[in-house]
């Protein structure tokens, strides 16, 4: 007679609380959006924040050799240590001196720099505390941390003053439970770079607050003539600070899977506990790809810096390009950036008011001219859109240029609106005993 078990008799396989909880805001809403281009117009997309895309946009040689010669080392094809070979960390604490003083023990290697920010999050928070993440803002924060059971509490970025950060706002949404503060710096969606003045300001209500910051600095140097990047690092006094980069937007490579953590710790808070505790989460997946940690001490001190200055450029021209197409867009503000490769645009959605939200507007410009731009929503705030700036100039060109037609051909005129207005008023009260005591006249 065969054994009888003693679980369940349906069969069934459930997934995890882990793998329901984790849920992607973009792909949620673009899979949501009925987004059937014009099959008459090239479709042109404006919405993947991938340098790589078109083509237009390559690392140099330096770096493609690097990863070449990389290739033939045996040592290139095992394991390294969890959080990476010592020369390639060693490479990166030098790569990082702008954010202070930074050696090989302060460096995790990570698969990308979400990697790196799955790591920081989950090191310093635990289900049921929550982090503070910027309002508008990238939503792997959100995907990562609710997976694990950690609140996220927005703070709200100022769209009229540069992105600024409401320090009001930030200080009020801190709680007991408050386990980090979030800055992205230089800015995606927003392309905003923050000033010496007000990192610091940002820097005291973290330290008054006694928390740690996660500094999101994947656009390191990656800001527009006249503004400078400074890393919030090179600024603490004592606020501890994991920050994480890589070289997935720099250096145009973000299928290659290498980001990094450099722990800042001036005043040793973090201790042992963190550091250690960075160690343990690194062995979760036995270390990033070491093709690429073998090529890494090439590609950081090889890649020249008139590369970096190109592509800049390129993206400051495209940036001015858009700019100055868009604003003469009726019903929108394109608000110029400072870096990084993005620009945000607000949509008045009251001048369009045959779009409920900018979620129609996108799709509606999607379907009438094969343009797709990601609706603010995806960042959690409605009524903008971005745009990426990496796309070829004249493909940018001809998407601006169906922009404003959408635009002229959507958008409610100053007249048509004081025709409303005017309805509106005959419709009133006093207006319809008006209207009826002419007719008894008449
Ligand atoms: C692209 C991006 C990342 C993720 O980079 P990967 O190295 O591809 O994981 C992290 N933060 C911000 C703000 C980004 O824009």
């Amino acid at each position: 007679m065969s054994r009888r078990s003693r679980r369940n008799p349906v069969w069934e396989v459930r997934a995890s609380t882990l793998a329901r909880n984790t849920r992607n805001l973009i792909r949620e809403i673009i899979e949501n959006l009925d987004v059937q281009p014009n099959p008459d117009k090239q479709l042109i997309a404006l919405s993947v924040g991938d340098p790589t895309t078109f083509g237009n946009l390559n690392p140099p040689d330096q770096v493609l050799q690097a990863v070449r010669e990389s290739i033939e080392w045996h040592t290139s094809r095992g394991y390294g240590p969890a959080k990476g070979h010592i020369e390639a960390r060693q490479a990166v604490a030098e790569y990082s001196a702008h954010q202070g003083h930074v050696t090989a023990e302060d460096v995790v290697l990570c698969s990308g720099c979400s990697h790196a920010i799955e790591l920081a999050v989950s090191v310093l928070a635990d289900s049921g505390q929550n982090v503070l993440v910027p309002r508008p803002g990238f939503m792997i924060y959100k995907t990562l941390a609710e997976g694990l059971g950690i609140d996220i509490k927005y703070y709200n970025l100022l769209s009229d003053q540069q992105w600024r950060v409401d320090l009001d706002d930030l200080e009020n949404q801190i709680d007991d439970d408050t386990a980090a503060i979030i800055v992205i710096n230089p800015s995606n969606p927003c392309g905003s770079v923050y000033s010496r003045e007000h990192l610091q300001d940002i820097l005291e209500v973290a330290s008054r607050n006694r928390l740690p910051i996660i500094a999101d600095e994947i656009y390191e140097h990656f800001v527009f003539s006249d503004h400078e990047f400074i890393s919030m690092s090179a600024l603490s006094k004592d606020v501890p600070i994991l920050t994480c980069s890589g070289l997935t937007k720099r250096f145009l490579v973000p299928g290659w899977r290498m980001g990094w953590i450099v722990i800042h710790d001036r005043n040793n808070i973090f201790g042992k506990e963190v550091r250690k505790g960075l160690n343990n989460l690194a062995t979760r997946i036995l270390g990033p790809s070491t093709l690429i940690q073998r090529a890494l001490p090439t590609i950081l001190k090889n890649t020249p810096q008139s590369f970096f200055d190109e592509v800049v450029l390129f993206i400051e021209n495209q940036a001015k390009l858009a700019y100055k197409e868009l604003v003469l867009a009726p019903g929108l503000r394109p608000i110029m950036p400072q870096g990084a490769m993005y620009m945000m645009i607000e949509i008045k959605t009251n001048k369009f008011p045959e779009f409920k939200n900018e979620l129609q507007f996108v799709e509606r410009l999607m379907s009438e001219q094969s343009v797709f731009c990601l609706p603010g929503q995806c960042f959690e705030f409605p009524n903008y859109m971005r745009i990426v700036l990496t796309v070829p100039e004249e493909i940018l060109r001809e998407a601006c240029r169906r922009i404003i037609i959408f635009c002229q051909e959507h958008v409610v005129s100053r007249e048509k609106i004081l025709e409303i207005d005017e309805n509106v008023v005959v419709s009133s009260e006093a207006e319809i005993i008006r209207k009826k005591s002419l007719t008894t006249v008449t």
